[in-house]
């Protein structure tokens, strides 16, 4: 009988906590300038850039203005709650400086974007990307985090929960290592995180993914998780 009860006091404790920080995000921290103080220096990456416009959508959407749209705003948010935030990219074009065909100005660019982290090699990477895949029925946000690195895997893994919880019940996902493959991330020291907000071969996600209400709404989601997580919790929370 003590067994048991022990253990389903433990569980309720485990719960409580559980919900206590699941509320914190669902409920949002009101006004994210609570975490003015802080000097944590913040690089936005949306994903891509014309004249690679990355994934493509069966309505022509391309994937290079999506995840700008999020991108920008997870800026705005961050670098008014006080971060020293930096874009990758602030318009539609990628951020190539050579190359005369498509392929040598996405080397170009993905090597410029490499030289800019590892200048900043102190700065925390928020990747904004989205999938795609062979059959139309998978969907969902898929957040992957820098391999080795704690800080990542454990923001990575909010965001991933904070999505999941607030506008996916059915997504159950987790938070994954950013593939070796993938060339930005394997060459970079950077603690880093890529999310992908969702598919665009599924159609539910696409409409969510160009509904400016949605992109607002994920993009609150990843910049309240980020900060909450950089800035250190008790101290910022009120
Ligand atoms: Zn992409």
């Amino acid at each position: 009988m003590n067994k048991t009860t022990s253990a389903l006091k433990l569980i309720l404790i485990i719960s409580a906590v559980l919900l206590t920080a699941v509320f914190v995000y669902i409920g949002g921290f009101g006004d994210i300038a609570v975490f003015k103080d802080k000097n944590q220096k913040i690089i936005i990456d949306a994903g891509h850039g014309l004249p690679d416009g990355g994934a493509v959508a069966s309505d022509g959407t391309i994937e290079s203005d999506l995840n700008l749209a999020i991108a920008k705003q997870i800026f705005n948010l961050l670098d008014s709650a006080g971060f020293e935030c930096i874009m990758i990219r602030d318009d539609q074009n990628s951020i190539y400086s050579e190359g005369n065909t498509i392929h040598a100005k996405k080397v170009s660019d993905i090597k410029n974007r490499v030289e800019i982290a590892n200048k900043n090699n102190d700065a925390f990477i928020v990747s904004i990307h989205m999938n795609t895949f062979e059959t139309p029925d998978v969907h969902g946000a898929q957040v992957f985090f820098k391999s080795g690195s704690e800080i990542s895997k454990d923001i990575a893994t909010e965001i991933q929960n904070v999505i999941n919880l607030k506008y996916q019940p059915e997504n159950t996902k987790v938070s994954k290592p950013i593939p070796s493959n993938v060339y930005l991330f394997s060459h970079i020291k950077n603690d880093s995180v890529l999310v992908e907000c969702g598919f665009l071969t599924n159609s539910e996600d696409l409409t969510k993914l160009k509904d400016e209400q949605f992109q607002k709404d994920i993009s609150k989601s990843i910049a309240e998780v980020i900060a909450y997580k950089l800035s250190g919790s008790e101290n910022n929370v009120e």
